[in-house]
């Protein structure tokens, strides 16, 4: 413990942060990524390497992931550092995302909730509400969160009925969110609401992203839902009844923002795959381990071939699934659209997860179906992968939907 770096003192002693960083050469190391790329070609093909600072970040996070996952303080990574952030790329993000989910997943889940309610500032915010913002998450421990899911309207966001409307210099805003993640703690949300009164008006032009501060009169988040598993993350729907949010607060302007709020999940899908392959490779090698160590008919578990098919299943679902992963984040940070490879890696690992931690219990036997071992956990943690940010059914419209897209164009 002693030669690892503890996050949770990066918060206590601010000023040390960008003193350590510095001295890491933080951005530094990090390769431009055209010339990572073009070097990668260059020598042969794709390049799946991690650069040796992205490795020791991985590591970094690991250590607290399983030692001092209560006490971490990495809520800011994507923040541009002009702001007062870390700035990593979503790759970064992703590393440090499948390490807290092997240690607690809803943990993960909680982290990856206030990026999931910076992302729609990060894509569309400008220069005074990022300062407001930002600000506010860097200057002290402060959340976000995502308001776009309603009663409702979850897969179907074009059911959104949350309003908002113009009077003077304001938006009167009246609805009901469900299910919103970090919604009794945060600090501020974005929030999704129609604009355009005509029910006909396409989606692309019906709603607006705002920026709703907490302490606004009429913001109302309701009870702490009782979750199937991730229970530390905290979970609530939130009304919001005759709340005057001011037009600065409108991000990139009227009728954008369905494309903010959908645009938003390039970036946070491939940290939510990663989350999975957490759980994943968890589930793998509590498994492995268990199996290595019980015995009947004489020998250990491992040995019986139903039981090692089920740990190289365990073994390929999560080598693929981090790949996955690595490819749709990869894709976005060289600046270039990621939808399809996000949502194959979110469908993927999702599912993978949840077959892992499945057959994890299996090989425990009924100590897996026990609160008294770890796996029973990690089942009940995994499925909300196949749901929130996307079922998996939804996944696979837009994977076709993307792969048809590309067949049009001739890029297959
Ligand atoms: C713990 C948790 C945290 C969450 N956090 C957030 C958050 O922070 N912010 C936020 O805005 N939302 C959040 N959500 C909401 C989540 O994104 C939605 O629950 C999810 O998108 C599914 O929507 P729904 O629940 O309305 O299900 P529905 O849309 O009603 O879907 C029900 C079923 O029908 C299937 N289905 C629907 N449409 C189709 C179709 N066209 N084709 C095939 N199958 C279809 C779905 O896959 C699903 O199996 C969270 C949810 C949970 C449970």
């Amino acid at each position: 413990m002693n030669s690892i770096i503890k996050f949770s003192n990066f918060i206590k002693r601010p000023n040390v942060l960008p003193v350590l960083f510095a001295n890491r050469r933080w951005r530094s190391t990090t390769p431009d990524p055209q010339t990572a790329s073009s070097e990668a070609k260059e020598e042969g093909g794709l390049c799946f390497d991690l650069t040796p600072y992205q490795k020791e970040i991985k590591d970094l996070a690991r250590k607290f992931a399983r030692e001092e996952a209560w006490e971490l303080g990495l809520m800011n990574i994507h923040i541009p550092q002009e702001y007062g952030g870390l700035g990593m790329n979503c790759l970064e993000g992703c590393l440090i995302a499948e390490e807290l989910a092997y240690a607690c997943s809803g943990i993960q889940t909680a982290i990856e909730g206030t990026s999931l309610g910076q992302t729609p500032l990060y894509i569309a915010g400008n220069e005074q509400q990022k300062k407001e913002y930002y600000g506010r998450l860097v200057a002290e421990p402060k959340v976000a969160a995502y308001c776009v899911t309603e009663p409702g309207a979850g897969s179907d966001v074009n059911g959104v009925k949350t309003t908002a409307v113009k009077k003077g210099d304001e938006y009167i805003l009246n609805g009901e969110k469900m299910w919103i993640t970090n919604g009794g703690v945060a600090s501020w949300y974005f929030v999704l609401a129609r604009t355009d009164s005509d029910p006909k008006a396409p989606a692309s032009k019906a709603f607006t992203g705002f920026i709703v501060d907490r302490d606004f009169e009429g913001v109302t988040p309701g009870r702490k839902e009782v979750n199937m598993g991730q229970r530390c993350s905290d979970t609530r729907g939130i009304t919001f009844e005759d709340v005057r949010v001011p037009k600065e607060n409108v991000l990139l302007g009227e009728g954008a923002g369905f494309k903010i709020a959908m645009g938003a999940f390039d970036h946070t899908r491939p940290p939510v795959a990663a989350g999975a392959v957490g759980v994943g490779q968890r589930a793998l090698d509590e498994a492995t381990n268990y199996a290595l160590e019980r015995k009947t008919f004489g020998q250990q578990i491992v040995n019986h071939q139903s039981i090692a098919f089920m740990i190289a299943e365990m073994a390929m679902d999560v080598e693929l699934g981090r790949m996955a992963y690595y490819r749709a984040a990869w894709e976005i940070d060289q600046g270039r659209k990621n939808t399809y490879y996000a949502s194959i890696a979110k469908a993927f690992a999702g599912d993978s997860a949840n077959r892992a931690a499945t057959n994890a219990v299996q090989i425990f036997g009924g100590n897996g179906y026990n609160t008294e071992y770890p796996v029973e956990k990690l089942m009940r943690d995994a499925k909300i992968y196949q749901i929130y940010e996307g079922t998996s059914q939804i996944q696979r419209l837009i994977v076709c939907k993307e792969h048809l897209n590309r067949v049009k164009m001739g890029l297959i």
